[in-house]
Formats: C-alpha cells, structure tokens, sequence
C-alpha cells in the first residue's frame, strides 16, 4: 500500500493511521456483563485499516443478526518503540480520541465456541470508528478520563480510565513485547459496561473529559 493512501488522525496532522490493536475485557464489570472471566492478561486482537472510519457512519451488512457498539478510549501512538518500559510508556503517546468498536455479537459467539479468531466480528468496514484526537500533553492522567455515550439521546455508557483492568501504559508495555509500535498506530483500550445493539437509524453520541472530544456516528443499514 502506497504511505500517501493511509488516512491522517484528524488532530494530529503528520501522522498517518497505520494498525489498530485492540484490547478486550479491559473493565471487569464489562466482563462479567458478557460472562467472560477478568483476564489476567491483555486480551489482544487487531482491526484491518479496512473497517476505519473517521466519517461516522456504521454500516450494517443484512448478516449480522445481533450488532453491538462498545465505547472506548482510543489512544494514537507517536513514537515508535518495542519492549517500551511501563514508566516510558506514556511518552510514546501522541494523543487521546474516543472510539466505537462495532462488534457483530452474534458472529463472536459463533467464533468463541468454535475457537476462531475474532476476525469477521470485529474486522468489517466501518467497525472502527475514531474521533479526532486531542494532543497527549493536554490530558494529565490518562487514567482519570471519564467517557459516555448516548444511544438516541438516551445514556448507555459511561466509562472511567481509572476502572481499567490494565492502564494505558501496561497496555503499551505488553503489546510491545510482541510488535514494534509505531507513529500512526492505534490502540482501542476496551470498553466499559453497558454494551448493546444497534440498529439502522440510530445515533450515537460519545463525549470524553477532559479534553471536549466529540464523536457523532450515525447507523444505516446495507440493504
Ligand atoms: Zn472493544
């Protein structure tokens, strides 16, 4: 792929999206909800660059029986770095953006009982839809950031940084055991509880603090 086609982080000019890594059952209490047990490792998977969108609009394929949102810190990486030390981990950030994992819950179920990779759950277009972001050095703690989202101008989540599993920065030491992080990459830090479907027409409205970031995302359906 050509560097010039991959889409710039709105906010933070200069730099590209490269991979978007996820991680799951990071809030204990989202977990349960789901009768998964608490991890005491990060649950790691990955997004293609395919299902980004900075757009806000969430495609729904006829498929997909059971569609979830799940509202995240999303955390754009501006340094490259492998086995980054947890006390260097937060100088690696370039800055902090809210997210919706759009997960196909139906098409996960299917894929935990039989083993496989979260893939088609998690993977398709428009699943990974990312706010502007607003630069690292305005957030004091990254693990005091409180998140809601409004489904239809009703509250369905509200998350506190403080209540994850693992911190920003663990999250960063662990996954860069494994990969080499890089400028342009991307982290969804997990969400809270309170995950639910959606459906053609619905709107989403995700508001972070501090930091005034803002993430409108509309729901059509594929016909
Ligand atoms: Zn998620």
């Amino acid at each position: 792929m050509a560097t010039s086609s991959l889409p710039e982080l709105p906010g933070l000019p200069g730099l590209q999206t490269r991979n978007i890594y996820c991680i799951g059952r990071n809030y204990d209490a989202h977990a349960r909800e789901l009768n998964n047990p608490v991890p005491d490792r990060p649950v790691l998977f990955i997004k293609p660059l395919a299902s980004l969108s900075f757009d806000g609009v969430i495609l729904l394929p006829p498929f997909i029986s059971e569609p979830h949102y799940e509202t995240e810190l999303v955390v754009a990486i501006g340094k490259k770095g492998k086995n980054i030390k947890e006390e260097e981990a937060l100088n690696h950030v370039a800055g902090y953006g809210l997210g919706i994992d759009v997960t196909a819950r139906d098409i996960q179920h299917e894929l935990k009982k039989a083993s496989h990779p979260w893939f088609l759950a998690k993977g398709l277009d428009t699943f990974a839809q990312v706010s502007s972001f607003i630069a690292a050095d305005a957030v004091d703690d990254p693990q005091n950031i409180i998140f809601t989202m409004n489904l239809n101008g009703k509250r369905k989540q509200t998350g506190n940084t403080s209540k994850m599993v693992f911190s920003v920065k663990e999250q960063i030491a662990w996954l860069s055991r494994f990969v080499t992080l890089q400028p342009g990459d991307l982290l969804f830090t997990g969400t809270p509880e309170g995950v639910g479907s959606l459906k053609g027409g619905d709107i989403l409205q995700a508001e972070m603090t501090p930091g005034e970031v803002t993430l409108e995302v509309r729901v059509k359906n594929i016909i």
